[in-house]
């Protein structure tokens, strides 16, 4: 089988180039830049190759759309632009890609994020929910899916809605566990906000679920089966390393320090993945202890 992963040398990227080489798949990456690939499994390809040339890509199985500028900066007017346009112009170049491929890939798993459920300490949501274009991060996630839906019809399309990705090497985990590395860890704001989180391994495993299982069509929500508030996240960091969790962060401190995306931490959302678990999908971490306790300790 072979899977084109565009966006493959980011964070989720890297992690899924190696899940999937390890399981002796053919693995191509899409990126913006050449450079070296982390085995002969894995090959890498430019979006400007591709300009010339889709040959690289015929007669692939899978396309996985990960490719985006980084959410993780200060949102200027500029930055939000990038943002927003990074995401659309991708994917309409994969499905312009995907129309002139002669053997086209059976499925595009397109990625997209909680944040599409807009924010709530209250309200939970599952595939059924409906969408919110009422804060910045929204808008991008619905810009985004808008862009998929005109992907070519005899290709299975998932939308991916990822939910804050648990990893050892980068992402969301990483920056929080540090305050209570310096036993500085408390709740941020008010603490109830929620946070529907995945451990990457689960998030691998779930896309090949998805790949694999001709049900998973449309949006599919990608969060373990039980999220969390931010409390409750920062007392399993401290539990399990063994610090203190006293010393709470007023949101004015983190509206003064990001400005506008100090809403990623301030707010949430509790999303449940209702699709994967009702055909069967099994998690190997599905509570946030089982995770913490695998990200944190050897
Ligand atoms: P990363 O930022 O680590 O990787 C994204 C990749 O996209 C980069 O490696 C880069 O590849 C490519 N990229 C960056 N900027 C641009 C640009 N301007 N135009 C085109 N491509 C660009 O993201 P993650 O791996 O963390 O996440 C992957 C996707 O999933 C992102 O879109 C993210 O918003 C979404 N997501 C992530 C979550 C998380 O917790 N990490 C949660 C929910 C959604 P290259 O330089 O090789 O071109």
């Amino acid at each position: 089988m072979r899977i084109v992963i565009f966006g493959g040398t980011g964070f989720i990227g890297k992690y899924l180039c190696t899940y999937f080489s390890n399981i002796g798949k053919d693995v191509i990456i899409v990126s913006r830049s050449k450079g070296i690939v982390q085995n002969s499994l894995i090959r890498r390809v430019t979006w400007k190759d591709l300009e010339e040339n889709i040959e690289p890509l015929e007669g692939s199985d899978v396309f996985i759309n990960l490719a985006g500028e980084t959410i993780n900066q200060r949102w200027t007017k500029k930055s939000k632009e990038r943002i927003l346009a990074s995401r659309v112009d991708t994917t309409k170049k994969i499905i312009a890609i995907i129309a002139r491929l002669k053997d086209k890939p059976k499925v595009l798993i397109n990625g997209s994020a909680v944040g599409i459920y807009g924010m709530s300490d209250k309200e939970s949501f599952d595939e059924s929910s409906a969408t919110s274009t009422e804060d910045f991060l929204a808008k991008v996630a619905n810009e985004w899916e808008k862009e998929a839906d005109a992907c070519d019809k005899a290709v299975r399309l998932v939308k991916l809605r990822i939910g804050v990705v648990l990893g050892k090497e980068g992402g969301a985990l990483q920056k929080m566990v540090l305050p209570y590395k310096l036993f500085a860890g408390g709740r941020i704001g008010t603490g109830n906000q929620w946070l529907s989180w995945i451990h990457i391994e689960d998030l691998a495993r779930l896309i090949e679920f998805c790949i694999l299982n001709d049900k998973m069509n449309g949006v599919v929500n990608a969060t373990a089966p039980h999220p969390i508030t931010n409390d409750e996240f920062g007392r399993t960091i401290a539990r399990v390393l063994g610090r203190p969790h006293f010393l709470p962060v007023p949101s004015v401190v983190f509206k003064l320090l990001l400005g506008e995306m100090a809403l990623m931490v301030l707010k949430g959302q509790k999303v449940l993945p209702k699709k994967v678990l009702d055909y069967g999908f099994n998690y190997n971490f599905p509570t946030i202890e089982k995770a913490i306790r695998d990200l944190l300790t050897d």
